[in-house]
């Protein structure tokens, strides 16, 4: 290193910051004062794995069909159907292989997600009936950035996101 520190980087969920990308064209602005911090200090990534992937705003609601979870649809054995009943899956597996990518570039090693996403959701999602019933599990891109290793957290958990980037520092970098 030539002195120059390496300063840890968060790819957040764009509608947390206040970004209208819903499938409603509405946001999920977040006031954490953790994440306004990481703003200031610019380390926050932006991204939004439905809009990488293709799909407009507004669209369709969707969910993962038979409440199958991320890495079933990323194995081509789940499929994320739309309200209308369109799959919808090539677009979620699209944005979710591009912000691998984005994250890979960037060297990013913590994300945090909009909960409850069929993208996004890092502990749960909906269950396919469109009926706002919860069923724990990941969204197509929580999946596939854990299964890189990639530390994944929701909205309500950044002071523990806070906790490991520090620990990330003390390893080396800032
Ligand atoms: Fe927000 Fe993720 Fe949905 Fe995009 S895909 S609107 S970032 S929850």
């Amino acid at each position: 290193l030539t002195g120059q520190l390496m300063m840890h980087r968060v790819l957040v969920s764009t509608c947390l910051l206040g970004e209208r990308v819903r499938h409603n064209g509405e946001h999920k602005q977040s006031h954490d004062s953790v994440l306004q911090r990481w703003l200031r200090e610019g380390r926050v990534v932006p991204f939004c794995p439905e809009v990488a992937g293709g799909l407009p705003v507004p669209r369709p609601a969707a969910e993962i069909a038979e409440a199958a979870g991320g890495l079933s649809v990323l194995s081509g054995t789940g499929r994320v159907l739309d309200v209308n009943g369109r799959d919808v899956s090539a677009f979620f597996v699209a944005g979710a292989q591009q912000a691998l990518e984005y994250a890979r570039l960037e060297s990013i090693q913590v994300a945090v997600l909009k909960e409850g996403s069929p993208s996004c959701g890092p502990s749960f999602t909906y269950d396919s009936t469109f009926t706002s019933r919860r069923v724990p599990g990941q969204g197509v891109t929580a999946a596939l950035l854990r299964q890189a290793g990639i530390h994944v957290l929701n909205e309500f958990q950044l002071a523990e996101a806070n906790r490991i980037l520090t620990q990330l520092h003390q390893e080396g970098g800032s």
